[in-house]
């Protein structure tokens, strides 16, 4: 089997148009909805497990590698007996294997063609900056932290002062109660236009 990989993208670097970005935005609150998995922090891998996935914790030998996605809807996939398989590299920690499982969601979501029946990616950590690899990490974004959820979240920060005491900034509390990254919960902050 070819896998091909992200890594291996090295176009020049394009721009997401805003109609995109709105288009992945929707999509992917409206997958949630569907799944009636709207809740915080969302399940990424019951929702993996729903859309037919197996997700294994993988020792990569290159400890760059973090995550890889392969679907064969002719044949199941050798060693992993199914066709439809994610692994997330057993080096991340929790919040960083979950952002992992909702970026090659985003491949699956995003890249997989209706006629196309062996589909792979496989990333690393030194993202290739291309406009596929951007299009998977906003995916990412919008299913662990849903822009309604963020802005709700946002609001009920501002207005208990307690909030801010016990976690000392907004994006420590997005960090904490959407079980992401705090570099992942800023990104969404920008993008969203909510920090302060
Ligand atoms: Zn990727």
């Amino acid at each position: 089997m070819t896998a091909c990989s992200c890594t291996f993208f090295n176009h020049r670097r394009k721009q997401m148009k805003d109609e995109r970005k709105n288009d992945i935005e929707n999509t992917t609150y409206r997958f949630l909805e569907e799944q009636g998995a709207v809740s915080i922090p969302v399940d990424v891998n019951a929702l993996a497990s729903k859309l037919g996935f197996k997700v294994k914790k993988t020792n990569f030998s290159d400890k760059a590698i973090t995550g890889m996605i392969l679907v064969n809807e002719n044949e199941k996939i050798p060693n992993v007996d199914t066709n439809m398989f994610i692994a997330v590299s057993s080096w991340l920690d929790e919040q960083k294997a979950r952002f992992i499982l909702a970026h090659e969601l985003g491949h699956f979501s995003l890249h997989k063609k209706a006629k196309q029946p062996l589909f792979a990616y496989r990333d690393t950590d030194q993202r290739s900056g291309s406009l596929v690899e951007d299009e998977a990490e906003l995916y990412a974004r919008a299913l662990l932290m849903p822009r309604p959820s963020v802005k709700a979240a946002v609001r009920v920060y501002k207005e208990d002062e307690e909030l801010s005491k016990e976690y000392g900034s907004l994006t420590a509390f997005i960090s904490k109660i959407f079980n992401v990254s705090h570099k992942k919960a800023y990104d969404r902050l920008d993008e969203l236009n909510v920090l302060c």
